[in-house]
């Protein structure tokens, strides 16, 4: 955490019409990082992910990536320059193939042998989407739509990767797959990640620093291991009494 942060929000405000839902939001991230931001319901975290991704456009406070200045950039510039966010809720294509999702998060590489390299680096990602190839992204499980919803944001080779609740109505056995693929990712590509959830303990136990949010301010920072540690954060969000 010296040199100079990959993504640095600083004193962020963001609205929804008269929603007042980023108070002044300061963060970092650094390069091959995984950062995570917890905190409860409305904190204000997917408004995070949305404002950095450029889904919405900041109404004051700066928002620098890879040194330019990004504040208000549409989605699909901040992607062309290493961004990929995955949503929350997924949002796969229901109506096309395992394959064709994948071709589609792809959109922007020309080079149909690059586009294969990166499917085929995604089945070895996820075996269980090469074995469903052919099937249609509807009829998956909740638990392969996050997988694909994933491996199609990684299809972009994304040197920041923002994903919203990739445990969110999983199973067990799901959710250590997924952090398990995020940990690999991180460790092999040094992808930076920016991991918004409500599974706090998880995403503290993977995560090298973490930010935690309330009602749209910044309450607490630092190490991952220490906000773990931290009485507040365990009484409010990893279900000590
Ligand atoms: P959760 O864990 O419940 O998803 P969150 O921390 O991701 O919560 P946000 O979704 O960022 O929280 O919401 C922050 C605030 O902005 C909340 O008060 C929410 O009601 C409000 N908000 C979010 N989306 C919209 C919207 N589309 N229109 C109006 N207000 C919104």
């Amino acid at each position: 955490t010296t040199g100079t942060p990959m993504l640095a929000l600083t004193d962020i405000h963001s609205y929804y019409d008269h929603i007042h839902a980023l108070k002044g939001i300061t963060l970092n991230a650094y390069e091959g990082e995984i950062v995570a931001l917890i905190g409860g319901n409305g904190a204000g975290k997917t408004t995070t992910l949305r404002t950095v991704s450029g889904m919405m456009k900041p109404r004051t406070g700066t928002l620098s990536y890879l040194g330019e200045d990004v504040a208000g950039k549409p989605a699909h510039q901040t992607m062309q320059m290493g961004m990929s966010h995955v949503p929350e809720g997924r949002r796969i294509f229901a109506q096309l193939t395992v394959r064709e999702n994948l071709e589609v998060g792809a959109y922007t590489i020309t080079d149909k042998k690059l586009i294969e390299e990166r499917v085929q680096e995604g089945f070895a990602y996820f075996p269980r989407l090469k074995e469903r190839e052919n099937q249609l992204g509807g009829t998956m499980s909740g638990g392969e739509q996050q997988m694909l919803a994933i491996a199609r944001a990684l299809m972009v080779n994304p040197r920041l990767l923002l994903l919203d609740e990739p445990s969110m109505g999983l199973s067990p056995l799901f959710v250590e797959a997924i952090f398990d693929i995020i940990v690999k990712l991180n460790k092999e590509h040094n992808t930076t990640v920016l991991l918004v959830e409500q599974n706090a303990n998880m995403a503290l136990a993977i995560a090298h620093r973490a930010y935690v949010l309330q009602t749209g301010e910044m309450k607490l920072s630092g190490k991952a291991s220490d906000i773990a540690k931290d009485e507040s954060v365990r009484k409010a969000y990893l279900g000590d009494e």
